[in-house]
């Protein structure tokens, strides 16, 4: 008999997903002796004694038969020599040996149909148990600590298993052999209410009492996996004029969490491809449209054609629902204005008891906060808003390796760290708009996580080439602290790097649109062409929007009516038309007479080629939005208005010396407004400028024999303008390319940092 001994190292995402018990079973099918064990680098050690076809076979069904959600990124193999030293196979203790890098743990997974089934079986254990999980489902990357993934080094740790569960634990045919989450009513977390002051209320069965009390209209923050949500009824008014009125949030849409794909089918439109994502194990928030009958109260998405929806993703989620017969539940991030979503009890009471009625709470610490994700569908393509809950910090594959192992660490608003590491980048979780403190120290320590999770070894770091920005001085300092070189990448170069790399071209034409990003020239940049080529970090800046000024700099971003006033100035009556809109203004006539008079004065105002000044602008002329009261507010509900419209205006793009004229558009739109629907006119400044950008980016392709155009920025996340385009650029013959994996918005711009730096 030929008896071999193998030592195996497998990386990827392999821990936490049931993977040893899943080695363990086809060790032990295959007839071989040895051992499985987790690793402090996120990968799994084996060692094998047998026969040499047998071993062959095992490395088969390692590669064919895996876990749904495991994912292999290399196996190596090592024969030993020396004697057979075991007489079965086992799973041993992790090792806290840390010598490959790349390996990562996986992201939160939403609740398994077995777990639901488990849920609702009254001959169950762990029937009505909230916090039920196995190895293919529960928290992961909120509940770890440290590596190796046991789970001492978990928050589950001050949960000592029962005799039950260990029984589970420890069955090789179980479903919970080996699973670190598991737990039941008896052993684990448990739930528990109070009132806004934190004072406990007696209760038989707590969730299903909050749920009772979202029907009635009471505000309940809710502890979940990531963090807490504040939560309420959406067929009632006062609660979210209450929950508005204490969050500052006059308009924000509030994402909904529903009890069923039937509940959503009520209110929504809903497609095949919405669907799944909707009840994939992600779980994420996908942006549906309103439909016919929808009929949820309108406070939750004002002005808006859409509303974000999730179903539920754990077994509290569900027991939610039980005992009320409610379609969905306002479920928001409670995290104070511009500051990460909040994770600690005591944190959570401090906060929020002047916004809640209740806490449900559970007593199990979380480990690292994560927002939920936000999804939209353009057609079939799958855009993401937000990338966060369910995916970070699952990695990004390139189908090429970078240089060097590089650390981008975004913008300002919308932020997320990235580090890029062969071909893998690992995007961190939602962090936020970094103006502050907290959301710095949130930023700065999730990338310290990703980098030790994954054991990288950085060389560079990069950043925004904005020299006031919060990120960039903490690149800086980054870079002295550990001697890795500084690179600083313009921002809507970023944004098309990520777009290159994320379609593996080896050049492209980008047409980049967003609100601001600091130009080479150190101007407001936001509405660009670009001519790029795998030639890092070098770009050219080929064609643009027209300059508009903003009257007021951040005052212009705030309230349109000034971006509108700049470009109308000396074209119309201005003067007429300011103040019969005085109102609009927080300061009247008074204010009027200023934009006035500053614009006479020309010389003190900043001007920028931003797309979205522009789709505020027009937002503003057609009565459609006043005020920003959220980011990006005009331009949504521009397209809101624009959904049901058509192309009244038909306006030819004017292109003089690579610049697309937009004074002519508002000008028509303003000339036009009392003559056609707003619908019409909406829609109609989306075609101007997306056929205008086409145009503009087609002739640049040609003129450089590129065959790839791609749109990127947040305004690429406008279904509309990506619509048009892609219809104009791909009946000249070129490609168009959206981004699919990484957000277009300022969620992706780590990612496109760390290429660059990564890559030159
Ligand atoms: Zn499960
Ligand atoms: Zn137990
Ligand atoms: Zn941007």
């Amino acid at each position: 008999m030929n008896v071999v001994r193998t030592k195996i190292r497998v990386t990827g995402i392999v821990q936490g997903v049931g993977f040893r018990p899943f080695i363990y079973r086809i060790a032990v099918k295959n007839g071989l002796d040895g051992y499985v064990r987790n690793r402090g680098d996120a990968g799994v050690e084996i060692l094998l004694e047998g026969r040499e076809k047998n071993i062959r076979k095992f490395l088969k069904d390692l590669k064919e038969e895996k876990p749904p959600l495991a994912q292999v990124y290399g196996i190596i193999t090592l024969p030993l020599k020396g004697k057979n030293r075991y007489e079965n196979f086992t799973i041993l203790r992790s090792s806290e040996e840390a010598e490959l890098s790349g390996s990562v743990i996986p992201p939160d997974i939403a609740i398994c149909d077995e777990c639901l089934k488990e849920l609702r079986d009254r001959e169950n254990p762990r029937y009505e148990y909230f916090f039920i999980t196995c190895t293919d489902c529960g928290p992961r990357y909120t509940i770890i600590e440290r590596l190796p993934y046991d789970r001492g080094n978990t928050t589950m740790r001050d949960f000592p298993m029962c005799d039950f569960c260990k029984s589970e634990y420890t069955d090789p045919l179980n479903r919970r052999f080996h699973a670190q989450t598991v737990a039941c009513t008896k052993c684990g977390p448990k739930a528990y209410l109070t009132n806004k002051e934190g004072g406990l209320i007696a209760n038989k069965d707590n969730i299903q009492e909050a749920g009772r009390l979202l029907s009635e209209g009471f505000i309940v923050a809710i502890k979940g996996y990531g963090g807490f949500h504040v939560a309420t009824a959406t067929t009632k008014d006062e609660p979210l004029i209450r929950l508005r009125k204490v969050k500052h949030r006059r308009q924000k849409p509030l994402a909904i969490m529903a009890e069923s794909l039937e509940a959503v089918k009520s209110f929504a439109e809903v497609n095949v491809k919405e669907v799944e994502l909707l009840t994939s194990y992600t779980r994420p928030i996908v942006l549906l449209n309103k439909n016919e009958d929808y009929y949820l109260s309108d406070l939750i998405a004002p002005g808006l054609h859409n509303v974000g929806v999730m179903l539920p993703c754990t077994g509290l989620h569900y027991m939610l629902f039980d005992k009320v017969d409610e379609p969905a539940f306002v479920m928001t991030s409670a995290n104070p204005p511009n500051q990460p979503i909040i994770k600690d009890d005591d944190e959570a009471l401090r906060r929020l008891c002047d916004t809640v009625d209740y806490f449900l709470f559970h007593d199990r610490q979380i480990a690292h906060r994560c927002d939920d994700s936000v999804i939209r569908l353009h057609n079939s393509h799958q855009i993401f808003l937000r990338r966060s809950r369910g995916y970070a910090p699952a990695p990004i594959i390139l189908r090429e390796k970078g240089k060097r192992c590089a650390v981008g660490l975004g913008g300002e608003l919308n932020n997320t760290g990235c580090i890029l590491l062969g071909n893998r980048a690992f995007i961190s979780q939602h962090i936020g708009d970094v103006e502050n403190l907290e959301t710095r120290y949130f930023l700065e320590n999730s990338t310290k996580h990703l980098i030790r999770l994954t054991n990288s070894k950085a060389e560079a770091v990069a950043c925004d080439l904005h020299p006031k920005f919060t990120t960039t001085k903490l690149a800086q300092n980054l870079a002295d602290e550990n001697g890795w070189q500084l690179v600083q990448v313009q921002h809507h170069y970023a944004h098309i790097a990520a777009l290159m790399m994320e379609h593996n071209v080896k050049e492209i034409v980008g047409v980049c649109c967003d609100g601001y990003g600091y130009g080479l020239d150190g101007e407001a940049w936001g509405g660009e062409i670009l001519f790029c080529t795998r030639d890092f970090p070098e770009f050219d800046r080929v064609a643009h929007l027209q300059k508009q000024p903003l009257v007021g700099g951040d005052l212009a971003t705030r309230y349109p009516l000034r971006v509108a006033a700049g470009i109308l100035h000396e074209k119309v009556d201005l003067q007429g038309w300011l103040l019969q809109n005085q109102q609009h203004f927080p300061h009247g006539e008074k204010e009027v007479q200023i934009v006035l008079h500053q614009l006479e004065n020309r010389s003190r105002i900043i001007e920028t080629t931003s797309c979205g000044r522009v789709l505020d602008a027009v937002a503003a002329v057609l009565g459609i939005c006043y005020e920003r009261t959220y980011e990006g507010e005009p331009a949504m509900k521009l397209e809101a208005a624009a959904i049901k419209g058509k192309d009244i205006l038909k306006l030819e793009p004017m292109i003089k010396s690579d610049v697309l004229d937009t004074t002519q558009l508002l000008l028509e739109v303003f000339r036009n407004h009392k003559r056609h629907s707003k619908a019409d006119l909406a829609y109609s400044a989306h075609a101007y400028l997306a056929r205008g950008l086409a145009m503009l980016a087609i002739e640049k392709a040609l003129e450089h024999n590129a065959k790839t155009i791609g749109f990127s920025g947040g305004v690429a996340c406008n279904e509309i303008l990506a619509l048009i385009m892609r219809k104009a650029v791909e009946a000249s013959g070129l490609k168009f390319l959206v981004h699919e994996v990484v957000p277009p918005g300022d969620g992706g711009l780590s990612f496109g940092q760390a290429i660059v730096a990564s890559f030159s």
